[in-house]
């Protein structure tokens, strides 16, 4: 579902990016991981083109994005290059913060995307959306704006509004990290059945007992490279020494 070939990505002078690599086939469950500012973000945020690469190609659902494409320098067949908002349509986020309107209720805050982005009707989008809180077990809160939920309750909402747009892949940045403890397994546990429904989902997280839960492929990151990857047996026996120490670390 998603091929990421030699992405680099840098910031003015500062490359954050040396030359990315990864494979989400359909169906599996990736979990990104490693020390603060090594690119996790940067990774998710690219396959979203939320940043743009400098080098190298994003192929999300068979349409590829990025410079320098085989196809556009004259031989072979032209690469099938897609414009962001396609890309934005296969692709749900959830991130850190909810980012939800706080004057429009759970279902609204769901429906609005469907209407605009989608173009749906009204009824239709508020049914969808309805079908989607009921996913996330918040049908019946509907009616309430953000200020009147918990947090675990919030991201919620946010997962709903991403599932809602039948993305072909789900990337989550940190999605419990700004939640209070107590809140954090409700949105696990919402994650945990997307993913045995077989939701195709690329997960940065510094949970890592939900990772081992849930992660086909584990990949530590550091310093803008993938250092290693694995099953969860990455976590018990890491090879790689920065990763052994990232390991140590955190325990
Ligand atoms: P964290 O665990 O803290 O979220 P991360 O692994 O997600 O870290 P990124 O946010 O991807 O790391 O950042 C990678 C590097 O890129 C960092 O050095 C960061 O300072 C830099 N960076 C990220 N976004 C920008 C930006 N918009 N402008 C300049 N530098 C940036
Ligand atoms: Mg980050």
């Amino acid at each position: 579902v998603v091929r990421i070939r030699g992405l680099r990505k840098s910031f003015g002078d500062l490359e954050v990016l040396h030359g990315i690599d990864l494979d989400v086939h359909a169906g599996e469950h990736v979990v990104l991981f490693g020390p603060s500012g090594s690119g996790k973000s940067t990774v998710l945020r690219s396959i979203n083109l939320l940043e743009e690469p400098n080098s190298g190609s994003v192929c999300v659902d068979g349409v590829e994005y990025g410079p320098g494409l085989p196809g556009e320098k004259g031989s072979g067949k032209p690469a099938k290059r897609g414009k962001p908002i396609e890309l934005r349509r296969k692709v749900g986020m959830v991130f850190q913060q909810f980012n939800l309107f706080p004057h429009l209720t759970a279902l609204e805050n769901v429906a609005l995307p469907l209407r605009s982005v989608k173009g749906m009707k009204a009824d239709d989008a508020n049914r969808k959306a309805a079908e989607s809180l009921r996913q996330v077990g918040l049908l019946q809160r509907a009616a309430h704006y953000p200020g009147q939920l918990s947090g675990g309750q919030q991201q919620r909402v946010a997962i709903a509004r991403a599932l809602s747009q039948d993305p072909k892949v789900m990337l989550f940045d940190e999605p419990t990290s700004a939640l209070d403890p107590e809140l954090v397994g409700e949105v696990l546990r919402v994650m945990h059945e997307l993913a045995e429904a077989g939701m195709t989902m690329v997960v940065v997280t510094h949970e890592l007992g939900f990772a081992r839960e849930i992660g086909d492929l584990n990949v530590f990151m550091d310093a803008g490279v993938v250092v290693e990857t694995g099953s969860s047996e990455l976590f018990d026996h890491p090879t790689d020494p920065r990763c052994q120490d990232f390991m140590r670390a955190v325990r």
